[in-house]
């Protein structure tokens, strides 16, 4: 068990009372933790030695995506010991976040003491991780031999590369990579962190990714589709900051797509059959969301791919990269996308679409040649207009 041990000095005075008049308190923390059961409940617990009595203690924690801690009103025995189990099934942590807490006590003459901070990873302790371990990346798994590790750890770094190719960005801290092994594994863990269901899931901020490969024959293209998708999404977090918040949906689904290994097979006919149909999704209606529904949810990956694919084939990668910086500055789907290619989001989207999926390729040139042609003519017709107005003025003056 981890001991701390902690000498608290008098920081706060509760309601502003004048502390001069007061003997200062000195106030000791042993034995404290933090243990917890994944989406049950956490256990805090303290013992806490004070030479003046303790009136009451509130332990305030927060995970690593809370602006406001939240706080807990605990008891204190009369040895000092606090021993508080929280019922988490409702207030949900997001998993693998770390959690900060801290005590703040008072003590019967109003003083108020606020403790350290100690910390602890919310990890999802259903299951006995193994892990590889690298520079850069870290992998972590509970089904599957040793050789299913290694498989996973070749994957994780073959696919860091690929999304360097199209995002560059400083890898500094490594990435953990949690591989459950089923959708309903990863799912449960999910639903108990408060986030909707996904097959794969990426907290880029937290450097964290969390996906399911079912060890077996198919292991292979679950693993070279699901970790270079969301290692480009704690790629594209890093390289842009906060602003990744601002990219438009189809660039940053575009792009951690478009770093798969495993080439999906059924986006090319999903493209296809819509362009056929004449139902592709306007990419200007992929900004902000996905659609809801399962199979057009599907046809927007594979257009956001196709369309990234296609940018980045027309403009080069470091204008790609000045398409993501433009967006995470802020600018809207449509200014990002004159700032740095200049060009509309819908003139690229019908050139994506003329250019990819074979439509009306001698359209594109006429409507691109269309403004010079009709100057063109304009010049050419410009002394005949002017011939032509001046023409009656002349024959009646002679
Ligand atoms: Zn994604």
């Amino acid at each position: 068990m981890r001991r701390f041990v902690l000498f608290i000095v008098m920081t706060v005075s509760l309601l502003g009372l004048p502390q001069q008049a007061q003997a200062q308190a000195d106030v000791e923390m042993t034995d404290v933790r933090m243990v917890f059961e994944f989406g049950q409940h956490v256990t805090y617990q303290a013992r806490i030695r004070s030479t003046i009595p303790i009136l009451n203690a509130t332990i305030v924690f927060r995970d690593d995506f809370d602006k406001i801690p939240r706080r807990l009103s605990v008891e204190v025995g009369e040895d000092g010991v606090i021993f508080h189990q929280h019922d988490i099934t409702q207030s949900v942590l997001r998993p693998f976040t770390t959690i900060t807490y801290w005590f703040d006590i008072t003590l019967t003459d109003g003083q108020v003491f606020r403790s350290q901070n100690y910390q602890e990873q919310y990890a999802d302790n259903r299951y006995t991780w193994q892990q590889r371990t690298e520079e850069l990346v870290r992998v972590h798994w509970y089904e599957g031999d040793e050789v299913f590790g290694d498989a996973l750890l070749n994957v994780a770094r073959r696919s860091l590369n690929t999304a360097n190719a199209l995002i560059p960005a400083p890898v500094e801290e490594p990435v953990d990579v949690y591989v459950y092994a089923s959708t309903s594994d990863l799912q449960g863990a999910l639903i108990l962190g408060g986030e909707s269901w996904q097959g794969g899931h990426a907290n880029p901020k937290l450097g964290v990714v969390m996906l399911a490969v079912t060890p077996g024959p198919e292991q292979s293209i679950e693993m070279e589709t699901l970790i270079p998708h969301e290692l480009a999404h704690v790629m594209l977090y890093r390289s842009v900051g906060d602003g990744y918040a601002t990219l438009p949906l189809w660039l940053s689904e575009g792009i951690a797509s478009l770093a798969e290994l495993y080439p999906n097979p059924d986006y090319e006919q999903a493209l296809i059959t819509a362009s056929q149909n004449d139902s592709l999704l306007p990419i200007k209606d992929l900004c902000d969301t996905f659609p809801l529904d399962a199979s057009r949810a599907y046809l927007a990956y594979a257009e956001s791919q196709s369309f990234v694919r296609f940018l980045r084939d027309t403009y080069g990668a470091p204008n790609l990269l000045s398409l993501t910086t433009a967006y995470a500055d802020g600018l809207s789907c449509e200014q990002g996308a004159v700032r740095a290619l200049g060009a509309s989001l819908a003139n690229l989207d019908t050139r994506w679409r003329e250019s990819e999926l074979g439509a009306n390729v001698v359209g594109v040139f006429f409507r691109e040649m269309m403004p010079y042609f009709g100057l063109f003519v304009f010049i050419l017709l410009l002394p005949l207009i002017g011939f032509m107005q001046r023409s009656p003025a002349d024959d009646g003056t002679g």
